[in-house]
């Protein structure tokens, strides 16, 4: 069996349904994870693991070994920005074309020949938008699929969507996250060294 995960940020895949996806995997499914953003404007932490500019790269090699870890085959970064929190926590979702990003999840769908999709929920798990936006699309990307294959032979358009990359999780993945460059940022003693081997 084939499972597409598709998911609005980095981390989402594991904290929403990553016993799901490692169960699935342990008995033999191939499971692939599309992504829509790569999590740039999420919270820095305290400490800071980056800083602004960085955060997105360091948040995409942490889903490489998370993904890698549950026993993912691949995962695809669909190439949208994830927009900064707003004042008092206000989140938001990427700007977008909903066809064309419909469209990237039916080519993914057609891709990997997925039997089965997991998404997020409708009510975005906390209302967070870019969760809605990805239940949303999913479903208008799963439904047009079906109607089409039960209606007439498969035609959907083309489309040019962002630059997106699928990766394979490596068996074995390390990374250094950067060190934050502001001045006024503690800096760890060392830096922190992530191993996620699969077993
Ligand atoms: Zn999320």
């Amino acid at each position: 069996m084939n499972i597409l995960c598709v998911i609005a940020h980095p981390d989402d895949e594991t904290i929403l349904c990553g016993g799901t996806l490692a169960l699935l995997a342990s008995r033999g499914a191939a499971v692939h994870v599309a992504c829509l953003t790569r999590g740039e404007g999420g919270e820095l932490g305290e400490p800071p693991l980056a800083d602004r500019e960085h955060l997105g790269e360091v948040r995409e090699q942490e889903m490489v070994c998370a993904v890698g870890k549950l026993g993912g085959k691949s995962l695809t970064f669909l190439g949208y920005v994830d927009p900064v929190i707003g004042p008092d926590n206000q989140l938001f979702a990427p700007e977008h074309n909903p066809t064309m990003l419909a469209g990237q999840i039916v080519n993914a769908i057609r891709q990997f020949e997925i039997d089965a999709v997991l998404t997020h929920g409708s009510n975005g798990e906390y209302g967070h938008p870019a969760h809605v936006l990805v239940h949303q699309t999913t479903l208008a990307a799963v439904t047009a699929l079906r109607q089409e294959y039960t209606t007439q032979p498969p035609n959907h358009p083309a489309t040019q969507p962002p630059s997106h990359r699928t990766i394979q999780p490596p068996n074995h993945c390390c990374f250094t996250p950067s060190a934050p460059t502001s001045p006024n940022t503690p800096t760890p003693a060392s830096p922190t060294k992530m191993t996620a081997p699969i077993s």
